[in-house]
């Protein structure tokens, strides 16, 4: 029985989402942020905005929800050229993926998260990746995830579980889930749940938090804001359960 999680917590709303759903299910959840010389640190802020926001409107998960660990990443900027990590714009490449794409950036998030769950007694690592409507980045996707649970449990000679929520769910149901796991933590948590998401979290590749729009903070261009946006449009227009 798995009762411990260390959830990979960027401060968005895909792992605001996990980090929802990890606090739903686990005794005790802790985060992991990788700080990598983000071009904006807009993110490394919500991310602790979006924690004591849960820690003050869930008062049933707040006990739940361990430390914070935020690993020093600057060595990525060295490996890559990319345009979270430097001062250029997003453009698609010619290998048809984002220049936002770090070579098996996600390979070295899950062995750096592994090895602090190891140290900190963690037994199942979320995260989440998603391989419905992003951008195709092939360390996210399902067979991807299943080889590195292999490969750290071998490695680290323990058993790990990576558990990804959202694999195969879209923005729109991911708004939904977000949605349901509130409700399910209080009633009325839903709708609470989904304005805590739209206010604090971001997602925004050119970190804009000067824009207001009905799904959050962002330029509203960019490929993460138009996802988001697309998403909040389609939940809108579906029915909510309670
Ligand atoms: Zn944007």
């Amino acid at each position: 029985m798995h009762t411990t999680a260390l959830v990979l917590f960027s401060g968005g709303q895909d792992s605001t989402t996990c980090l929802a759903h990890a606090l739903s299910r686990f005794e005790r959840v802790e985060t992991v942020g990788f700080d990598y010389g983000q071009r904006h640190h807009v993110e490394m802020t919500a991310r602790l905005t979006v924690l004591a926001e849960l820690r003050q409107q869930f008062p049933t998960w707040a006990p739940k929800l361990g430390d914070d660990h935020v690993l020093d990443l600057a060595v990525l900027g060295q490996v890559s050229e990319t345009s979270l990590t430097r001062d250029m714009a997003f453009q698609m490449e010619s290998t048809g993926l984002p220049n936002t794409f770090v070579p098996g950036r996600n390979l070295l998030f899950l062995t750096l998260a592994a090895a602090l769950a190891y140290r900190r007694g963690l037994q199942v690592i979320v995260t989440g990746v998603c391989e419905t409507d992003f951008s195709g980045y092939p360390d996210c996707r399902d067979d991807t995830m299943k080889a590195m649970q292999l490969a750290l449990s071998l490695g680290m000679d323990k058993r790990y579980l990576i558990d990804t929520p959202l694999m195969w769910v879209d923005k729109a149901a991911t708004w939904q889930l977000a949605h349901d796991l509130g409700e399910r933590a209080h009633p009325g948590g839903g709708a609470q749940l989904v304005d805590l998401i739209t206010e604090h979290t971001h997602t925004c590749y050119a970190g804009d938090r000067t824009h207001r729009h009905a799904w959050g903070y962002g330029c509203g261009v960019c490929p993460a804001c138009e996802l988001r946006a697309k998403g909040h449009t389609v939940y809108r227009g579906t029915p909510i359960s309670t």
